[in-house]
């Protein structure tokens, strides 16, 4: 019989159930699966192996398997048969985590060096277990009802950096910064062209094309741009000065410009660290000047934003309260499992924007106590994971302390590795680093710069072959670059020189090769 045909009558349901689930119990299948003991013996599996593997401060960059060899070794784990009940589940999953752990960065290793997500706080880890165990969906409170209170909490938390009067900004959790920025762009176009949400762009006959100016923008800003139907045309570079941050006496003569060719700059993004070097841009007086032109300034915080926390290095984000909207990646600088993204906006109100819609399963005309604490209407994500959570149990127990003295930590060890570059005469600094990114350029005597454009790419992944070392590459004024992201605080000066060496010897395997 079908289980459609059993189904029709609820009486036969529970015999159903009885004669072909309940069955299984004999052989093993399916109920174990939520067998809470077994997940007990399971997580305990997991933890011991996440111990050691915390435990391992080797240097270590990335080993890079050949995928098809990989994908052999995975098919190979699930078709291995699964022996009697419960053991043969755990060995399954040793050989799975075993797998995992072995491949892919190791973040956790000081010669991990090479991009901006970063090793997390390992508490973090143990409640996304939870968030993922209980699985509360968060856009709404009755879902998610801690979850949705906290977002409350950590808002006013980190307002402290900030200084908004209460009650008058908002915050409002992403999946990303990417979404983020492409949630802040999305009200501000709304706001500056109230009737495009209803009629689309031919609302906007007559006030020119809807333009967004950038400086060095992360690629998200101009995806956000081009799913806002803004052309890559109507992006308007501002130029930008030898540290990379916006130009202030071209900003106007620029945003001039482009209104003489018919753009209705609509919005500026500024950044506070930018991806190519972690460059600040001036937000305080873009402040003023977005304020005189009437244009929502939104600024991309997700590597920097984090620096608000810090005594000492807070002025880099000086004017922070004057701005729209910005973004901050808790998950890259606030060390927190992906994705954590905060967004918030000066403008309470404003944060209503974005979207507009009407779901009467889900929205109510007349909010009441408890879904004037639903975040649907600000955020994009139906289903969401209660994002907060692993940033506010790590602040709630540690507090504001750890995180500013680790950021602290890595800035300076920044400086100071900037200081060693700068001593050697075969390097080349391109830049004095305002947080914990650097870019440099190996270039010894025996170096020609016009033979060789490709001799810092080739070091680089040189490098990574050998698995020592994890360091990436920019581009800075059209050259090639080494770059260097301090993400983990058991990176020592040691570490940094003894990767100085490893470039040294393999840059001059490069040149005696040729
Ligand atoms: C990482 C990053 C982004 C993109 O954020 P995601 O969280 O990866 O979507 C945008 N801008 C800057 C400056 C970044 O560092």
């Amino acid at each position: 019989m079908s289980w459609h045909n059993q189904s029709e009558s609820l009486e036969v349901l529970p015999n159903f159930l009885e004669e072909n689930l309940l069955d299984d119990r004999t052989t093993g299948l399916q109920l174990d699966a939520f067998n809470p003991q077994l997940f007990r013996k399971n997580v305990e599996v997991v933890v011991s192996k996440l111990e050691e593997y915390l435990a391992d401060s080797s240097i270590r960059g990335i080993e890079l398997i050949n995928p098809y060899k990989l994908l052999q070794q995975a098919k190979e784990i699930m078709n291995a048969p699964n022996k009697t009940w419960g053991s043969g589940e755990q060995e399954k999953l040793e050989a799975i985590i075993d797998l995992y752990l072995k491949t892919g960065i190791a973040i956790h290793s000081p010669g991990y060096m090479g991009r901006q997500f970063s090793g997390v706080i390992p508490l973090a880890g143990i409640i996304d277990l939870v968030n993922s165990t209980i699985n509360q969906p968060s856009s709404f409170y009755e879902a998610a009802q801690l979850p949705n209170v906290v977002e409350e909490i950590m808002a006013h938390e980190l307002n402290q950096f900030i200084g908004w009067e209460p009650g008058t900004f908002a915050m409002v959790t992403t999946s990303g910064g990417s979404l983020g920025t492409l949630t802040a762009l999305l009200a501000a176009r709304n706001d500056k062209f109230p009737q495009l949400w209803s009629q689309g762009f031919s609302a906007l006959e007559g006030q020119g094309r809807p333009a967004i100016a950038v400086g060095d923008a992360h690629y998200s800003i101009s995806r956000a741009a081009g799913i806002l139907g803004i052309g890559e045309e109507q992006i308007v570079r501002l130029p930008l000065n030898e540290k990379k941050q916006i130009c202030l006496e071209k900003v106007r003569p620029t945003l001039e410009a482009a209104a003489q060719k018919g753009l209705n700059v609509f919005a500026m993004v500024a950044s506070t660290g930018t991806t190519t070097m972690a460059a600040f841009d001036p937000i305080e007086q873009l402040a003023d000047i977005a304020q005189e032109k009437n244009i929502w300034l939104h600024v991309d915080g997700c590597h920097g934003a984090s620096l608000l926390v810090c005594d000492q290095l807070r002025h880099k984000l000086k004017g922070i309260e004057k701005v729209d909207s910005f973004v901050w990646d808790a998950h890259k600088t606030m060390f927190v499992p992906g994705v954590c993204t905060l967004l918030f906006y000066k403008n309470k109100e404003k944060s209503y924007g974005a979207f507009h819609q009407d779901a009467s399963y889900v929205f109510e005309k007349q909010p009441d106590v408890y879904t004037q604490f639903d975040r649907a209407q600000q955020n994009f994500e139906c289903t969401k994971r209660p994002l907060i959570m692993n940033l506010w149990v790590t602040w709630s127990i540690y507090g504001r302390k750890l995180f500013a003295d680790k950021l602290e930590y890595l800035c300076q060890l920044t400086k100071e590795a900037y200081g060693i570059l700068e001593q050697e005469k075969d390097f080349e600094t391109v830049h004095d680093p305002e947080m914990n990114i650097l870019c440099f350029r190996y270039c010894p005597s025996n170096f020609d710069e016009k033979a060789w454009p490709e001799f810092q790419v080739m070091i680089r992944n040189r490098l990574k072959e050998e698995g020592t070392f994890f360091i990436s590459k920019v581009n800075v004024n059209g050259k090639a670059c080494l770059r260097v992201v301090f993400m983990n605080h058991k990176i020592e000066m040691d570490h940094f020189q003894l990767l100085l060496r490893e470039i040294r010897k393999i840059g001059q395997e490069i040149i005696q090769n040729v």
